[in-house]
């Protein structure tokens, strides 16, 4: 399964190169799970006459009768002409011509195939799948021809999905039973009437029908989710098992004593569950490795203060980390204040910390006189020495790479424990595969007293009277927030639009009676800092910003946010800062402008937020119109590669695979019973290819 792709009969060295250079495609194996898109009835030969516009496919058995090249440079393309008893269609070549007029003879019968469209009319093929017509060839043999993806490149150079088909079909019989063994334990198998391995590859690439293929990719698509399933729960379980961690033994004064004193609310049911884990994962023995996932606004903040003074009660010091310099200085003053009559040494190191008392922190870190330290990414700095760090906090984790979030595990002999912390709920989906190797705590419930957000859509043209609505409210006390988006391709641009939206507001809400804060990306921290604390105390009752507001600050007198060109965000995002309102008891308002024209995809984004407050429904919606890909933090993690199965569509296969991967390590976390050996051996087989231990 291993050979190299140039050993198989019909591939030489330079078809070889294109299948690896066009599509990754270098060993047996590549080729077999180089899977077709969909099994087209090629028995079936049409005749011209019978395309209409609404055709997709279609195979004809036609004469060429003229081969010619039009245009020039750019528009230069080769048009063939071919002609069956009821018709004429029109054949085209962008690339490749020269190869195709070579191959091609004016006067024989081609069989052609590929995607019909209309042109001034007429019906053609751009770059059809074209051979010398056997009459034979056709007809006959009931089965499916798959459909394969390919490229123009190999199209034009007689390698098409045909082609493809063919060399997959001699690979096939080459192959014996034992070259594709099982590696799903039988038991497994039996339970889910999963098709044999061996006879799935066959009928995924020819099935006798379609129910013969369903079957196939269903058991090919199981055991993609399985075998990931398995991977990332034996990293997790055997971490558990083999890291060393400090030891968080007990509850002690600094925690009772903020928990009975300062704890200005009682703690939710899952802020108290949450807690209760990192309890017991931080006193095994054991690093933690636990992501936390809750959705805006609900109190992800106290909890990793709690955290942090249960290290401190065991003798350690902590860290939390934020992605920008506003919510570590956020962080820091709240957690200042909450611990204000506490002895407990917090101290905040960014960016632009200046020199003197940077070099206060480094020594009081590194002399344990500084217990918590709140930053940014200046924290994982090399020059960052802790005496005895026992708790990492990451907050906001997305912005955050992984190799970042290693760079805290060097930081004490004996790693730290590390608590994750997302900005907005992952689809549970994408969080048993992007992050299954992590535990994960979810906080599922808000404060409470808490009104849901009413929020609206708008167009341009209301702009009067939203800023009516966004003044009566100030009148009331409240504060509100102007959001522009910030796209980076066009810095300069969204600058701009800033720029012009803030006098906007300004015109709307002049000096002396209204105050305006601004706070953007190209400002200096300090400017910043300025900007968001007059805000902060209410000297100013309006936020410009863009979306370097969006995670983590909390102004909870603010209660109206206007979201300038809305159709530019993305859902998650969107989420993200509406959550910057609602976070007091008043009632709060979200108003999302755009133009008039929309795409329909932005349009169903708006529709959702207007629909729902639930982060964790939003972003199941976000997964399905966007696909895994893009979601933020996760095009790194190698976990979403699947060939055939998809985190959207299979979410019940993904379930059971989940099940049937946490039963069987329940039972034999080291694969050792019998039934399980093929399994291991399979695994053991693949870890070479693949750097899944990566991950974490
Ligand atoms: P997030 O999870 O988005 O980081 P925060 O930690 O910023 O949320 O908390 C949001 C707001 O809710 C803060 O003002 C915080 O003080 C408040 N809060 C957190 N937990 C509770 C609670 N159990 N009861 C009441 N208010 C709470
Ligand atoms: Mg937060």
């Amino acid at each position: 399964m291993a050979s190299p792709i140039e050993y198989l009969k019909g591939v030489g060295p330079l078809r070889a190169d294109m299948l690896k250079k066009e599509l990754g495609i270098f060993t047996f194996q590549d080729l077999l799970e180089h899977f077709p898109n969909r099994h087209i009835d090629k028995t079936k030969v049409s005749r011209i006459a019978e395309i209409t516009p609404q055709t997709e496919f279609i195979q004809v058995a036609a004469t060429l009768v003229q081969l010619e090249v039009i245009g020039e440079k750019r528009a230069r393309r080769l048009i063939g002409v071919v002609k069956d008893q009821s018709g004429i269609l029109e054949l085209t070549w962008f690339q490749g011509i020269q190869w195709v007029q070579k191959n091609l003879q004016v006067g024989s019968t081609y069989l052609i195939f590929g995607r019909t469209g209309f042109f001034n009319g007429k019906p053609q093929i751009v770059h059809p799948e074209i051979e010398l017509y056997v009459p034979t060839m056709a007809g006959g043999k009931n089965y499916l021809e798959p459909v394969y993806p390919t490229t123009e490149k190999l199209k034009v150079r007689g390698l098409n999905g045909r082609q493809l088909g063919k060399l997959t079909q001699l690979l096939l019989t080459q192959l014996k039973e034992s070259d594709i063994p099982e590696n799903i334990p039988d038991d497994i198998c039996k339970r889910l009437k999963l098709m044999p391995r061996h006879e799935a590859y066959q009928k995924v690439h020819f099935p006798a029908s379609q129910q013969d293929y369903e079957l196939a990719l269903r058991r090919l698509k199981f055991e993609e989710l399985f075998i990931a399933q398995v991977r990332l729960n034996l990293i997790r379980l055997q971490r558990q098992k083999a890291s060393r961690g400090v030891v968080f033994e007990k509850v002690g004064d600094y925690f009772n004593t903020f928990y009975n004193k300062y704890l200005p609310f009682e703690l939710t049911g899952a802020q108290k569950r949450v807690l209760k884990e990192i309890r017991t994962d931080t006193a095994r023995g054991h690093q933690m490795n636990r992501l936390l996932q809750g959705d805006v606004g609900s109190g992800k903040t106290i909890v990793a203060l709690l955290s942090m003074l249960l290290a401190a009660d065991n003798g350690f010091q902590s860290c939390l980390m934020a992605p920008t310099e506003i919510l570590a200085q956020q962080h820091f003053t709240g957690l200042s204040s909450l611990l204000r009559d506490m002895p407990v040494e917090i101290a905040i190191l960014t960016g632009s910390t200046k020199t003197a008392e940077r070099k206060r922190i480094l020594k009081g870190l590194l002399e344990d006189t500084i217990h918590m330290v709140v930053g940014t990414h200046a924290i994982i700095e090399e020059v960052v020495q802790f005496k005895n760090l026992g708790l990492a906090i990451v907050d906001e984790q997305h912005r955050f790479g992984v190799a970042q979030r290693a760079a805290l595990w060097k930081k004490a002999s004996i790693p730290p424990h590390v608590l994750v912390m997302t900005a907005t709920p992952i689809p549970r989906t994408l969080a048993m595969t992007a992050y299954g190797d992590l535990d994960y705590s979810v906080m599922d419930e808000l404060p409470p007293g808490r009104q849901p957000i009413t929020t609206v859509h708008r167009y341009e043209t209301a702009r009067a009277s939203v800023m009516d609505f966004v003044r009566e409210e100030i009148a009331k006390g409240r504060q509100a927030y102007f959001i522009y988006p910030l796209i980076e391709e066009s810095e300069k641009l969204s600058y701009e639009d800033l720029m012009q939206g803030y006098e906007q507001v300004k015109s709307f809400f002049p000096e002396p009676r209204y105050y305006i804060s601004m706070v953007h990306g190209r400002q200096p921290a300090e400017q910043k800092d300025v900007n968001m604390q007059r805000f902060v105390t209410g000297d100013t009752q309006i936020m410009v910003s863009t979306t370097v507001i969006e995670v983590g600050v909390n102004v909870p007198n603010a209660s109206v946010m206007v979201i300038e060109s809305t159709e530019k965000f993305g859902l998650s995002q969107l989420h993200q800062l509406r959550g910057r309102v609602g976070r007091g008891s008043e009632k709060s308002f979200c108003i999302l402008l755009t133009g008039s024209k929309i795409s329909n995809e932005a349009r169903e984004r708006i529709k959702i937020m207007c629909a729902t407050n639930d982060g964790f429904k939003i972003a199941e919606k976000d997964l399905e119109l966007r696909g895994p890909g893009d979601i933020d933090g996760t095009r790194q993690s190698g976990a979403l590669n699947f060939k055939l199965a998809s985190i959207v569509s299979d979410k019940r296969v993904l379930e059971i695979a989940r099940e049937e991967a946490s039963r069987l390590l329940d039972e034999d976390i080291d694969l050792a019973m019998a039934k399980n050996l093929p399994l291991k051996s399979f695994l053991q087989l693949q870890k070479s290819k693949t750097a899944w231990g990566m991950i974490s």
